[in-house]
């Protein structure tokens, strides 16, 4: 298939991860994570991070964010969340499933961002026996709308959180997109202001498979191991996880990729921007970029082979750029809307 705008995730793996994944084959190795591939990738994570911290490795998001929220909630705690978070539009119940049923408190807020007022509201709107507990604000950076919370924007997000003893969550399906655009640390996105835990993501960004659990504040770790393996989110062939993101950490490659997908983004839009009937829904401050185009340019697209999802976010069509995006299919693209919008009726 050529290449698609409809997710970072219809993209194959890059050569970093590919190598590694290949130098991972020679011979056997420990199972369960007990080999030097799973130790290496750790120990990197916590050199990235400038922090002594706990890593665990599972195969996908959906599964980190939700046993994350289940290893900070008791069953009758509530999780801060923006409406549009993943984990409230696109996990299938799995953080109340996993959980026992905490309940997840939405808050609104411009361009996917929670902001300290939405979450003060939620905490004050009920404080009694009747209600389940506020125990945790989980924030998604890059959001779900490709918008970024600014450092400051995250420092008052994550001060209000404090300040109402709250843990927080942090997924970061595209967390590198974050730290290509923000050019901070990763250190300075997350545990200097306050963040416990964060969900890495890695699939969206080269890898075959994979994300990586962080928890800064190491006491929320405790037993996380067993939880994984209940949850059959223990590889048995853990070290084929692990090394390609340890390939793609050691070479750098997980920021370049990252860099190229955000700029990648930033040139479709310049080019949509050439079209009046193309409407941006949201600054492309990241990967992704949402637009809103007539209905019949939409399907004459779809008709063509085109890829795209239009139920994310407030809808429009979402348009993802991954590490291997090129400016020749983007090119493409921006010629099949130009010429569907030709052929229309005005
Ligand atoms: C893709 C994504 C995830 C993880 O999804 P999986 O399909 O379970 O890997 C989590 N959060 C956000 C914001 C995402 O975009």
């Amino acid at each position: 298939m050529d290449e698609q705008f409809a997710s970072d995730n219809y993209s194959g793996i890059c050569p970093e991860a590919i190598a590694a994944l290949i130098q991972a084959n020679q011979g056997s190795a420990p199972a369960y994570g007990e080999d030097d591939w799973t130790q290496r990738a750790a120990d990197r994570f916590r050199q990235l991070f400038e922090t002594d911290c706990e890593v665990f490795l599972v195969f996908n998001g959906t599964a980190g964010n939700s046993l994350v929220l289940a290893a900070l909630c008791q069953s009758y705690h509530s999780v801060i969340a923006h409406e549009l978070a993943h984990i409230e539009t696109d996990e299938c119940g799995a953080p109340e499933f996993f959980s026992n049923g905490a309940k997840l408190l939405l808050g609104a807020g411009d361009q996917g961002k929670l902001t300290p007022e939405a979450i003060a509201a939620i905490v004050h709107r009920r404080n009694d026996i009747h209600y389940p507990k506020p125990k945790v604000v989980s924030l998604t950076q890059p959001t779900e709308v490709g918008t970024l919370y600014s450092l400051t924007e995250l420092g008052a997000v994550c001060a209000t959180a404090k300040q109402y003893g709250l843990k927080i969550h942090m997924d970061g399906a595209r967390f590198a997109n974050a730290i290509a655009a923000l050019d901070c640390t990763p250190a300075e996105m997350t545990w200097k202001l306050g963040v416990d835990v964060l969900c890495f993501g890695g699939t969206k960004n080269g890898l075959p498979l994979g994300e990586a659990v962080i928890f800064f504040n190491k006491a929320l770790a405790e037993d996380f191991d067993y939880r994984c393996k209940q949850a059959g989110q223990l590889a048995s062939k853990m070290r084929f996880i692990a090394a390609p993101l340890l390939g793609v950490l050691e070479t750098g490659a997980w920021l370049h990729h990252a860099r190229h997908a955000n700029a990648s983004a930033a040139y479709l839009a310049q080019r949509l921007g050439e079209i009046p009937e193309a409407k941006l829904l949201f600054p492309p401050q990241a990967n992704a970029v949402f637009v809103e185009l007539p209905p019949v340019v939409i399907q004459t697209l779809r008709d063509q082979g085109w890829r795209f999802y239009t139920f994310i976010g407030v809808g429009g069509v979402r348009l993802m750029c991954a590490w291997n995006t090129t400016r020749d299919r983007i090119d493409a693209l921006i010629a099949a809307i130009q010429r569907a919008l030709s052929h229309s009726p005005a």
